[in-house]
């Protein structure tokens, strides 16, 4: 935790630290890319360990949203079929067939 942590030059406390933290929601990358997704939007998003998600970037923002699984032909989530992992749509297995 950052102990040099302050607000125009008052020392906050270890809670308050978490609080401000909490409530700006801000976090540091590490040296790995690697940023922690705050447990209480995990927990509002329903991001388990091991959910799978996605990134788009729009401007300088990075939107990042549970990853649902798609047809790898055509993008759509309808009717998917699983095959060996990879999933297809009913429309587009119809023409593979
Ligand atoms: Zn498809």
């Amino acid at each position: 935790m950052d102990t040099a942590f302050s607000i125009r030059n008052k020392k906050l406390s270890s809670q308050q630290i978490i609080y401000f933290q909490e409530f700006f929601m801000e976090r540091r990358v590490d040296e790995l890319g690697r940023v922690v997704i705050p447990n209480h939007i995990r927990k509002a998003l329903g991001l388990e360990p091991k959910t799978k998600v996605k990134f788009d970037v729009s401007g300088k923002s990075v939107i990042v949203s549970k990853a649902y699984p798609t047809c790898i032909i055509c993008g759509c989530e309808k009717d998917l079929t699983e095959v060996k992992g990879k999933y297809v749509c009913a429309d587009c297995k119809k023409q593979l067939i």
